[in-house]
């Protein structure tokens, strides 16, 4: 399947990249590193990145954008992102071909070709995959731009190889990526500075947060304290993992109101899947790290019920308890 998508990127001359909505990381570094690798080897094709600038990750890089003329007789090709309904930029239609290339479970396939490998820690590690797959029949080269996006993506996506979606594999990859002399410290020090407020708002969660007898920690934060503290939703999500690593603490969820009044979950697990409730709630994602979206708070009633019993039933099972 690696040697199929690359021979797509190699027959069409004008190649646009998407990637899911509210972009993270890994979604920005799949995208814009798999666009420098094509733009190094091919000079001529038309290489475009499209989708929502968020400013937050603006160090990354910034979309080219398309027109859609751009789109007539050529391969798009889409990041990270499980389902049609998040893919930012619907024009992804108006394409001659589509290739998904994800690493979450299998939610739809929305593309001509479907290209998904969950046990990849992070999307960009598939794209070092397909580079490695690739590279010498096609004598591709990583450039620094590459792999600093690449990079910045499976650091991210694996928790600095935290998280036990890290696998040798996930090293092997990044043994590649440390090859091409990128600069490691710039990249941490974008990736984790926390502003004042970030910091100052952490506080708040910290005095916050409940803590329900089966392990599920939750925080909720009304639209007008996210003001105070300068928040947006591109920013608000560096607050998701102040709750982790508690001491009998199993899932942990952030509730933040939006401007339309609807309630945006993150959702975070070191104990049951959790993806599956997420889906139930208009969200989805990995098992251990999922998103979801509810109509007013009193639905977070609802999410935190599920957690809760899906915490107990993970104690009875795992631990006994
Ligand atoms: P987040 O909590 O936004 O950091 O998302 C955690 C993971 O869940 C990421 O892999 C997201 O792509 C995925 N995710 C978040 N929200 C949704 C959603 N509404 N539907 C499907 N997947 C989602």
């Amino acid at each position: 399947m690696l040697k199929e998508i690359w021979s797509h990127i190699v027959a069409f001359d004008k190649i646009i990249i998407h990637r899911h909505i509210s972009p993270d990381p890994d979604a920005l570094g799949s995208q814009l590193g798999l666009a420098a690798l094509i733009r190094h080897t091919y000079k001529d094709k038309m290489v475009k990145t499209v989708g929502f600038n968020e400013p937050s990750l603006s160090w990354m890089g910034e979309m080219d954008g398309a027109l859609d003329e751009d789109y007539e007789g050529a391969l798009v090709l889409i990041m990270d992102t499980a389902n049609s309904a998040r893919i930012d930029d619907s024009r992804y239609k108006l394409a001659a071909k589509s290739i998904k290339i994800d690493h979450h479970p299998v939610v739809e396939e929305y593309a001509d070709i479907n290209y998904t490998n969950t046990s990849a820690s992070s999307t960009s590690e598939i794209v070092v995959n397909l580079y490695e797959f690739n590279k010498e029949a096609y004598q591709l080269q990583l450039s620094e731009e590459a792999a600093t996006c690449l990079y910045t993506g499976i650091i991210a996506d694996s928790g600095r190889f935290l998280y036990d979606n890290t696998t040798i594999d996930t090293l092997k990859a990044t043994q590649l990526l440390y090859a091409c002399e990128i600069d490691r410290n710039k990249i941490h020090e974008c990736l984790y500075r926390r502003s004042l407020n970030i910091v100052q708002a952490q506080g708040y969660v910290l005095s916050q947060f409940e803590v329900s007898e089966a392990g599920v920690a939750y925080f909720k934060m009304p639209l007008d304290v996210q003001k105070s503290y300068q928040l947006t939703t591109g920013t608000r999500s560096a607050l998701v993992n102040t709750l982790a690593n508690i001491e009998g603490v199993l899932v942990w969820v952030c509730l933040f109101e939006n401007e339309d009044g609807r309630i945006r979950a993150n959702i975070r697990s070191n104990g049951p899947a959790i993806h599956e409730i997420a889906a139930k709630f208009d969200g989805g994602g990995h098992p251990k790290a999922s998103g979801a979206m509810l109509s007013k708070w009193e639905k977070s009633q609802e999410l935190l019920d599920e957690l809760n019993e899906a915490c107990q039933m993970y104690r009875r099972e795992t631990m006994n308890v």
